[in-house]
């Protein structure tokens, strides 16, 4: 699963306590946690049956790396060259279904100078530090009106503030 953030714009305040909005989105195959990922970051919240956006209901555990490298291969031709991705390997609590190595993703993720952690939007694992990451790599001198997107008057996530966690967290240097 890839990450994208792409300039939006910022408000034009004061350097020093500007706000920026960023556009965030998560690219990945059917049912491998995208919506479960933003529910757990945004509200703390896990729902086993999550309802699958299309409509269909999948279970999928983490298989789908060719076609996330694939992703990742596109987002690096089309997009902006400020793009920030990360690879979010998750539902790594499912532990007994691994189907990717974590050394073998670590180092595709290097290669491609993409933020890796593994994930799980289950118990939480690495979800805030992922989004957390991104934020921080994010461009913090986009000149107002950027590339894409508007003020949209909706109100965002402060990343100053810890969303709740129900799990431990782990980094990604190690493996499981
Ligand atoms: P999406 O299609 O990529 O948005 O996937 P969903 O967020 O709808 O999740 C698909 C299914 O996987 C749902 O049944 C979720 O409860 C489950 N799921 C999502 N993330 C995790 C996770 O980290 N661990 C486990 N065990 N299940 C997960
Ligand atoms: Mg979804």
């Amino acid at each position: 699963m890839a990450g994208r953030g792409g300039p939006a714009r910022t408000n034009g305040a004061a350097a020093s306590n500007k706000i920026c909005q960023f556009k965030l989105v998560l690219l990945g195959e059917s049912a491998v946690g995208k919506s479960s990922l933003v529910l757990r970051f945004v509200k703390g919240q896990f729902h086993e049956y999550q309802e699958s956006t299309i409509g269909e209901f999948h279970c999928k555990s983490w298989d789908t790396f060719t076609r996330a490298k694939n992703w990742v291969k596109e987002l690096q031709r089309q997009a902006s060259p400020n793009i920030v991705i990360a690879l979010a390997g998750n539902k790594a609590d499912l532990s007994n279904k691994r189907a990717v190595d974590f050394q073998e993703a670590q180092a595709y993720a290097y290669d491609n100078s993409l933020l890796f952690m593994e994930t799980s939007a289950k118990t939480a694992m690495n979800v805030n530090e992922i989004f957390m990451a991104i934020a921080k790599k994010l461009p913090k001198n986009e000149p107002a009106g950027g590339a894409s997107g508007r003020a949209s008057g909706r109100a965002g996530v402060d990343l100053q503030e810890a969303a709740p966690q129900a799990g431990g967290s782990k980094c990604c240097g190690g493996g499981n």
